[in-house]
């Protein structure tokens, strides 16, 4: 069963564990697998406990999920319901018997829209977390005089408002300024890679800051560049569903030889150290984008998303470099 698929009855099951336990224990589960995110798996005891309360077993899962694009199948695990943690679906990769619980980020509305008060018109978006408040920034914006809107995005993205490190299209949906709600700046780095401008973010207590792309291209470009020189390449491919792009690793994979480079395709997980390992020059990463941007000084080789590696290939071959940064987005 997929739990409730309009997004407003969503909203007040999924934004409260009491509700969520509820959910679970009256969908008959026994053995709850329990998957949480980066910076929540410290906290496991609590929910495994509050699984347990409900007189149903629970099981942890080992790693921290990247997102919602990489939920676990309870049945694979030996568990017969799974409670995700942190995320919204994307239906279409949804178990069934699955309940989602996005635990609240509280944003001090007043602050949030005393900081973007002197603007004409906004398009507001965020992470789940900041997902409930953000109609009530927008009604408050309203009353100062300022045009605010939330918008549903496209494919992964389909909530009002909601933003992913790979997809910000709830934001370019809307018309007005786009600017996100967040506490740390990985989803407007991202918007701002993509507009090749920078990208207003405003923190749940109300301090605005503005997200520069440049420092983050110039790091791009000059893997780039190192990227141009190498003879052998791997084309990585992730297991976890919603990062698994075959057609375009096969893609990166032909151009890669076309140019009269060694290519071969790397099967992974996750994108950690041991790829540094596998004795190749360089890879182009196709799992999540944000792996690639984000993790990138902790690897020895270069890791590129697809349009960079495409772009090292033009130099290689004596071209020039695209003027447009192409962020790399899902959907
Ligand atoms: S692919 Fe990366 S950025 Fe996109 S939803 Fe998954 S973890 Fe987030």
């Amino acid at each position: 069963m997929l739990l409730l698929l309009n997004p407003l009855t969503y909203v007040e099951v999924v934004w409260n564990l009491g509700a969520a336990l509820e959910y679970l224990s009256r969908m008959g589960c026994r053995r709850v697998l329990v998957q949480l995110p980066q910076g929540m798996t410290h906290a496991s005891e609590r929910f495994l406990s509050a699984v347990e309360d409900r007189s149903m077993e629970a099981l942890l899962w080992g790693r921290p999920a990247y997102g919602a694009c990489d939920v676990v199948d309870p049945e694979a695990a030996g568990a017969d319901c799974l409670l995700h943690v942190g995320h919204l679906p994307f239906p279409w990769l949804t178990p069934e018997r699955a309940v989602f619980y996005v635990p609240p980020t509280e944003v001090d509305v007043g602050a949030v829209a005393d900081a973007l008060a002197d603007r004409r018109s906004v398009a507001l978006g965020g992470p789940a977390g900041v997902l409930p408040w953000l109609p009530r920034v927008a009604g408050e914006l309203r009353r100062r005089g300022v045009d605010a809107g939330i918008c549903e995005g496209r494919g992964r993205a389909r909530w009002p408002g909601l933003v992913l490190g790979c997809n910000f299209t709830s934001l370019l949906s809307c018309r007005g300024e786009p600017v996100v709600v967040s506490d740390g700046s990985f989803h407007a780095l991202g918007l701002a890679l993509l507009l090749g401008r920078p990208v207003v973010r405003v923190d749940p207590l109300g301090r605005a800051e503005t997200v520069d792309p440049m420092p983050t291209l110039r790091r791009r470009y000059a893997l780039i560049h190192g990227a141009s020189g190498v003879r052998s390449w791997g084309v990585i491919v992730s297991d976890i569903p919603g990062q698994r792009r075959e057609e375009l690793a096969s893609f990166l994979c032909r151009s890669i030889r076309d140019a009269g480079l060694r290519c071969w395709q790397v099967r992974v997980t996750e994108v950690t150290r041991a790829v540094d390992d596998l004795g190749l020059e360089a890879l182009a990463n196709t799992a999540c984008p944000r792996v690639s941007i984000e993790d990138s000084p902790m690897h020895r080789i270069p890791i590129l998303t697809p349009f960079e590696t495409l772009q090292a290939l033009r130099l290689a071959a004596g071209g020039r470099l695209s003027r447009k940064y192409v962020m790399d987005v899902m959907f």
